[in-house]
């Protein structure tokens, strides 16, 4: 028997392993049973590739079992084993130089500490978190002896000559009183599926299973062996050998809906990263999309061990209707959430599968048909109707969330339009302007039908001037923050590049020209200014409109003000701040009510027509009055 002692690296990784991770330390089965699975690749590998390891034939597997008397679990392997020189190294010093530059870089500080060791694997020593004692036997293959490796994992460790049928590894852990909750079938079943399912060996648990005779009585116990792991990574799998049904199938594995996705996206991308990702786009927007406590739809995995399903950072959050899985073969096991964070290979796989899922929204959006869906178009059709119907909203929010993938958002956005049903995208809008139009004009602040009758839309529609209806609330936040939309790819061209523009906005009616003459607008003075006198401080101005036709009044904002649908929503969030917007208001000097005044000395009438034109322009744009009874009293007067 030798004696040995710890390298000194080692026994300060020991110390911080037990005392970073022990809330979590579970993770001790994921760690031993991915060390043999690698154990099982390698000889896998050296068994067709090299002549001296062919003769070996083997049925890779890695089996667990337990003892609860004994206080004992083990999990074992049929691959490539550890000679005593291995043993040595490998379970005895710290060979990898990544974590020895990772011990140098300690403070010493507990907490800082632990946030480190999520750089890197902890591997085999996380079993001293449940193990007092751990015996590691093992048999190289194509060697004769075998080895015996035991330690209470304080100073060293001993090494014996030991006896094992067959190559291998059989990891025996002697359980400390914290770890006597792992000798169980229940807890090393679950353990097993949460992180280690898709390991791509199977892995066999043995249990006693009792007996009861007909009397419920027991009877004795069985000895049952069976396997508890699926094995199948489909995402591993080649994307030609994959049938759509096991792509569903998969889907419905994640219980998110049984209805089958809408879309996947599957990759496997190789070279200075190594990663495979399937993505599914469900046909539903997942029903807690729009709380701030949404679960994340992306699961990591290592090496096909779960890591995580619960880091929102795997994907932006205006991609949280994703489902699927990131599997990277470049991340260490141990990864932590706050590594994860500032991780670069995990920060240039979520880059490329945003652009991937962007691109695919594209396609989709490319295949379905712009005019009438005939034929075996309608599927695609639908496909991309059911799209934008559920995620045409955290598009929007991509928008302003994500400036970098901005051009490709843009493409992918719709509206509605006043100048026809249906979806529309800004390019759509841009292909039906008018021979030299400007501006893309928009409306904001209400529901579809509010803003199709507003009447700030009069003059815009009798010039044949299109204008984006924009009733999703989302809108009144995204857009402005826009500015202007330049086609996807045509960066530096001014001509492919156009400013939006609010219609209720005072500087909007540029394009529409002159509705009077000059003499009109002069004439109308006398009218303005009783107007603004009756209405006082109400009102920021009062002018004489070029967009109205029909209507004889309206509201519109200074450029520089935030809408009054805006402030209001503000405020109904608790901004008690924002100061009180005040609106312009635009009068239509050919409508009878306000050329009528022109003939008007009587100040009680005038206030009463000025409070209609001004409330009755509020109501158009569903904005609650202040003061309704007023309006009402107003209103009845005129009548009267
Ligand atoms: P890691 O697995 O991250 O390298 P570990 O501390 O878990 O770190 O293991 C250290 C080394 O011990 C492994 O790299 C491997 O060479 C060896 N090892 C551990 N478990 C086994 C096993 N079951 N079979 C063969 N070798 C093993």
């Amino acid at each position: 028997m030798a004696q040995h002692q710890f390298q000194t690296e080692v026994s300060r990784l020991l110390h911080l392993i037990i005392h970073s991770l022990y809330s979590n330390r579970e993770i001790f089965l994921r760690e031993l049973v991915s060390n043999a699975s690698d154990a099982l690749d390698k000889l896998k590998y050296l068994s067709v590739s090299h002549d001296a390891y062919k003769t070996i034939e083997f049925d890779p597997r890695i089996d667990l079992s337990f003892d609860k008397e004994a206080k004992t679990l083990t999990v074992s392997d049929n691959g490539i084993g550890m000679n005593e020189a291995e043993l040595v190294d490998s379970l005895g010093t710290i060979a990898r130089s990544g974590t020895k530059a990772f011990l140098e870089k300690l403070a010493g500080d507990a907490k800082k500490d632990s946030n480190l060791i999520g750089q890197f694997g902890v591997g085999f020593y996380s079993a001293f978190m449940v193990a007092e004692k751990i015996e590691v036997i093992s048999r190289k293959a194509g060697e004769e002896g075998a080895w015996k490796w035991t330690s209470d994992g304080k100073e060293g460790f001993e090494i014996e000559d030991a006896s094992r049928e067959g190559h291998g590894t059989t990891v025996l852990l002697h359980l400390g009183d914290e770890g006597l909750e792992y000798a169980n079938r229940w807890s090393i079943e679950d353990i097993v599926k949460r992180y280690s399912n898709h390991v791509a060996f199977p892995i066999f648990l043995t249990f006693d299973e009792k007996e009861w005779d007909d009397k419920g009585g027991e009877k004795g116990s069985v000895r049952k062996t069976e396997r508890i792991n699926s094995g199948v990574a489909l995402w591993k799998r080649a994307k030609s050998s994959i049938t759509e049904e096991e792509y569903n199938e998969f889907y419905n594995q994640f219980g998110y809906d049984s209805s089958g996705p809408l879309h996947y996206v599957h990759t496997a991308a190789e070279g200075t990263l190594e990663y495979s990702t399937l993505f599914y786009i469900p046909k539903k927007a997942p029903f807690d999309m729009y709380n701030a406590d949404y679960k994340p739809g992306v699961k990591l995995y290592v090496k096909r061990v779960f890591i995580t399903d619960d880091d929102k950072e795997l994907m932006p959050t205006w991609l949280r209707f994703v489902r699927g899985v990131i599997d990277s073969e470049d991340l260490p096991l141990n990864v932590s959430r706050e590594i994860l964070q500032q991780n670069k290979i995990l920060a240039n796989i979520k880059n490329a599968s945003v652009k991937k899922l962007l691109s695919e929204f594209k396609s989709i959006a490319d295949n379905a048909p712009s005019g009438g869906v005939a034929g075996a178009d309608v599927a695609a059709g639908e496909k991309w109707e059911t799209f934008v119907s559920q995620f045409n909203r955290p598009l929007k929010e991509g928008l302003y969330q994500d400036f970098a993938n901005r051009g490709l958002i843009q493409e992918l956005v719709r509206f509605k339009s006043s100048a026809q049903e249906g979806w529309t995208s800004f390019s759509d809008y841009v292909s039906r302007m008018k021979d030299g139009q400007k501006y893309i004009y928009f409306i904001t602040g209400g529901d579809e039908k509010t803003l199709k009758a507003s009447p700030l839309l009069e003059a815009y529609r009798a010039k044949g001037i299109e204008v984006l209806v924009m009733s999703d609330e989302i809108d009144e936040i995204v857009i402005p923050a826009l500015h202007s939309y330049r086609k996807e790819g045509a960066a530096g061209d001014e001509s492919q590049s156009w400013e939006l523009k609010a219609v209720n906005r005072a500087g909007a009616d540029e394009e529409l020209g002159e509705n009077q003459d000059k003499g009109a607008e002069k004439e109308a003075e006398p009218v303005l200014e009783k107007l603004k006198k009756a209405l006082g401080g109400r009102v920021k101005d009062v002018k004489l409109s070029r967009r109205l036709h029909d209507s004889p009044s309206c509201i519109v904002s200074d450029d520089n003000d935030p809408s009054i649908q805006m402030a209001q929503m503000l405020k109904a969030m608790g901004q008690t701040e924002m100061p009180d917007i005040k609106p312009i208001l635009e009068v239509n000097g050919e409508h009878p009510i306000v050329s009528g005044l022109k003939h008007t000395e009587d100040e009680a009438r005038i206030a009463d027509i000025a409070g209609v034109l001004l409330d009755q322009a509020l109501l158009v744009e569903g904005i609650k009055l202040k003061d309704p009874a007023d309006f009402v009293k107003r209103l009845n007067r005129l009548l009267g």
